[in-house]
């Protein structure tokens, strides 16, 4: 798949190296990968001549610490002109300034605790405005055609779950007519349109999901998320400074990141870049180092058998006390929480010999006080003893493709942490992850000792 209709072209030569460039293309004029490589001579994979009007199509996201003020806003323009002057279509995709989302909610939550859903996402997309319509300003300003496009304008239709939107269609026209035109195009992320043309928000990070689903819409060469560190690393490199950055992750992997408290991508958006191949690059937009690919998973791959840990802080565990060991009570315990819209996420239940049975599972801090309160309605009707509720916890986990032909992980983590003393209370697993929930305090602990156990502290 890799080499069909291979098009890598040739942009510079010197005496002793080639270095060469470009999309690869399939028979469907889709890209299937993105070509870079350095060489010698008979090394490298095609030296067709540069073509005259060859251009990539180009989707850079600049998350909101890249456009936090003027300057950083600048440094943006700079950037999108640079691929503009290199001959390529560009498409930019931002958020809004740093803090900005946070702070428009706490402006309509000073107004009312529960604000309208409808109006709480108009309101937000105002963010994600304000930046677009700077940075086309800016690039006016220096002399190139820019156009910014709304979320509605640039018909990014979702369904209408406000706040949370899901994209069902990118239609694209006017994209496309823009690009045709020459024009550099910013669209604001985070944002469309429901089918009655009420504005909807895609959820905290959604700016990172507008541009894959854009790029994966307008069949994209490749789509550049510029962000505040140089790409993915082995942990957040904000809770170990041992953290490496990975050349390449496969989507699976990233998939499983983005689910576990790696917020570098939104879950969302890794989903859309591995059911449309999209060519992923997360990089600095402080610098101009390469960054992470993320790359469908390839058998000669040399890889970790654990390639990342994570962490995440914002679940909550609920235990219930002595229930009857009975057909039907996990349903009528979960049938409710599943009725007020609160997702559970890990479940265990211990059998006793009693015929009693303690049940424990978790939701998101968010949804706590709301689950507690039905788990202990919940309770009294079946007859259970006690409901006991524990926001104090995080869950740590360690990914990696290479778990699947791999055995001894988890008796790996397991040592690890009770080495430190740490106790685990639940543990869940599947094909390529561990995750193990422990007390909140040893979060930063566990999550660099199983980094060293893990062998990432080294390269
Ligand atoms: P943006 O505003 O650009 O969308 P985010 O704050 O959403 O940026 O995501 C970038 C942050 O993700 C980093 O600052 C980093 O602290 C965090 N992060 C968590 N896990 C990882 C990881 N494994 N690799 C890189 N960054 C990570
Ligand atoms: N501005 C939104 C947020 O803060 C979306 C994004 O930045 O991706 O969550
Ligand atoms: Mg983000």
């Amino acid at each position: 798949m890799f080499f069909k209709a291979l098009s890598a072209w040739l942009i510079s030569r010197n005496a002793e190296k080639i270095y060469c460039c470009g999309p690869i293309r399939d028979s469907d004029n889709r890209h299937s990968g993105f070509l870079q490589a350095t060489g010698r001579g008979p090394g490298i994979l095609s030296t067709q001549p540069f073509p005259e009007n060859f251009m990539a199509l180009i989707v850079q996201k600049y998350g909101g610490t890249s456009v936090a003020d003027l300057g950083r806003i600048r440094k943006v323009a700079e950037r999108v002109v640079t691929a503009y002057g290199a001959g390529n279509s560009v498409v930019v995709v931002l958020s809004a300034m740093a803090g900005e989302t946070d702070r428009l909610l706490r402006l309509a939550q000073q107004v009312t605790p529960e604000p309208s859903r409808r109006e709480l996402d108009v309101l937000l997309a105002t963010g994600e405005q304000t930046t677009v319509s700077l940075l086309c300003i800016m690039l006016e300003s220096m002399g190139y055609p820019a156009t910014s496009l709304l979320g509605y304008q640039a018909e990014i239709v979702t369904n209408t779950a406000f706040g949370r939107a899901r994209i069902v269609e990118i239609k694209a026209h006017r994209i496309k007519e823009l690009l045709n035109q020459k024009k550099i195009v910013a669209v604001a992320g985070f944002q469309g349109r429901d089918q009655e043309g009420n504005i909807t928000t895609l959820g905290r990070g959604g700016s990172d999901t507008s541009a894959v689903a854009l790029a994966a819409a307008l069949k994209a060469d490749v789509c550049e998320i510029y962000t505040d560190v140089d790409g993915v690393y082995t942990t957040d490199p904000r809770v170990c400074d041992r953290a490496r950055k990975l050349p390449k992750i496969t989507y699976d992997e990233m998939l499983e990141m983005a689910s576990l408290g790696a917020k570098v991508l939104e879950i969302r958006s890794v989903e859309f870049a591995k059911k449309f191949n999209v060519p992923v690059h997360v990089r600095s937009s402080f610098s101009e180092e390469e960054g992470t690919m993320l790359v469908a998973e390839d058998h000669d791959m040399e890889r970790l058998v654990v390639s990342s840990v994570t962490c995440r802080k914002d679940e909550a565990r609920i235990t219930l006390m002595k229930v009857p060991d009975r057909p039907g009570i996990a349903s009528k315990i979960f049938s409710p929480l599943a009725e007020a819209g609160i997702v559970v996420d890990m479940i265990i239940q211990n059998t006793r010999k009693s015929g009693l049975t303690d049940l424990t599972f978790t939701v998101m801090k968010a949804d706590y006080l709301a689950a507690m309160a039905i788990a202990r309605d919940v309770a009294e009707s079946i007859g259970a003893e006690e409901v006991l509720g524990d926001e104090g916890i995080a869950k740590i986990s360690v990914i990696g493709v290479g778990m699947r032909s791999h055995s001894g992980v988890a008796a790996t983590m397991f040592t690890t942490l009770a080495k430190e003393g740490i106790n685990i209370m639940m543990i869940s697993t599947s094909e390529i992850k561990i995750s193990c929930v422990v007390e909140e305090k040893y979060t930063e602990l566990a999550v660099r000792v199983l980094h060293q156990a893990f062998g990432l502290d080294t390269p």
